[in-house]
C-alpha cells in the first residue's frame, strides 16, 4: 500500500473538518460521571441503545452517591437493554463507589487513574479524556480500527497499534477531533460491510484497493452489456 505524503494526511483530514466543524459524541450524558458511566455501557452496544436505556436513568442519576444509592439491583434493571448488562452494573457500582472514597466523587483527569477503574480501559479513558477534559486523545473502537486499516491511514494488527500510527500522522490542529470524525466517518460512509466509497469525501486519497461502485455506473458491467448490444446489432465489437 502506497504510503501517504503529509499534504494528503491534510486533505483528509480538512474534508472531514469543513464538512462537520464540531463533531460530538453522540451518546447522551449530563457532565464527566453520565459521560464516564455511558462510554462504560456503550461497550459491544449501540450509542442509540445506550441513550435509550440512559435517559431516565440520568434523569435523576447523575453522580456516583446517586448511582451507589440506587444499588446495583436497581440499575441492573434499568439497563437490562443493554447487552452484558449484569457485569455493566457491577462495574458502574464499583466505579462509583471508587470515585467516592479515592477522587472526592470527582472523575479523574488522569489516563492511570481512569483505567483502574472497574469496567474502564484505555479506550473508555481516552473518550472521557477527549470528552470532558478536551485532550488530544483518539480512542480505537471498532470503527476506527476499520476505518485506519482499510484507508491505509494507520495499519495496525490491534487497536493500540492504530492508536499509535493515528498518533504520529494525524496533525496536531487536527488531533482533538479526528476521533470524532473517523467514528461518524467509519459508522455511516465507511461501513463495516460494504463502503459508501461513491459517497466519500476522501475517496481519492484513500488506498483501499476494492472502493464499491457507483449503481449502474460500474464500468466492467457497462462495458460487457455494451459488447453484446453491439455484437447483437451486427455491428461487433472485436
Ligand atoms: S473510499 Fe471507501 S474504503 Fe475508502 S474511506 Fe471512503 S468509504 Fe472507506
Amino acid at each position: 500500500m502506497a504510503r501517504f505524503r503529509p499534504g494528503e494526511i491534510e486533505e483528509f483530514f480538512s474534508r472531514l473538518a469543513a464538512q462537520d466543524p464540531d463533531p460530538r459524541t453522540e451518546l447522551q450524558y449530563k457532565n464527566s460521571y453520565t459521560l464516564l458511566v455511558a462510554v462504560v455501557l456503550s461497550a459491544q452496544a449501540t450509542d442509540k441503545g445506550v441513550n435509550k436505556a440512559t435517559e431516565p436513568l440520568f434523569a435523576h442519576v447523575d453522580t456516583p452517591e446517586k448511582m451507589v444509592a440506587l444499588g446495583e439491583d436497581k440499575l441492573r434493571e434499568a439497563i437490562k437493554t443493554i447487552g452484558l448488562f449484569r457485569m455493566k452494573a457491577k462495574n458502574v457500582i464499583a466505579l462509583s463507589k471508587t470515585l467516592i472514597a479515592e477522587h472526592g466523587g470527582e472523575v479523574p483527569r488522569d489516563r492511570e487513574a481512569l483505567e483502574r477503574l472497574p469496567g474502564v480501559g484505555r479506550k473508555t479513558a481516552n473518550v472521557v479524556l477527549n470528552v470532558a477534559f478536551k485532550e488530544p486523545t483518539i480512542a480505537v473502537d471498532t470503527h476506527i480500527f476499520r476505518v485506519g486499516n482499510r484507508t491505509g491511514l494507520a495499519p495496525g494488527k490491534n487497536p493500540r497499534e492504530v492508536e499509535d500510527g493515528l498518533e504520529k500522522i494525524v496533525p496536531d490542529k487536527f488531533k482533538l477531533h479526528a476521533h470524532h470524525w473517523l467514528i461518524l466517518h467509519g459508522r455511516y460512509i465507511c461501513v463495516a460491510r460494504k463502503p459508501r466509497c461513491p459517497d466519500c469525501l476522501v475517496a481519492d486519497i484513500c488506498r483501499f484497493k476494492d472502493k464499491t461502485k457507483p449503481p449502474g455506473k460500474r464500468p466492467e458491467v457497462e462495458a460487457s452489456i455494451l459488447k453484446k448490444k453491439l455484437r447483437t446489432s451486427g455491428r461487433g465489437a472485436r
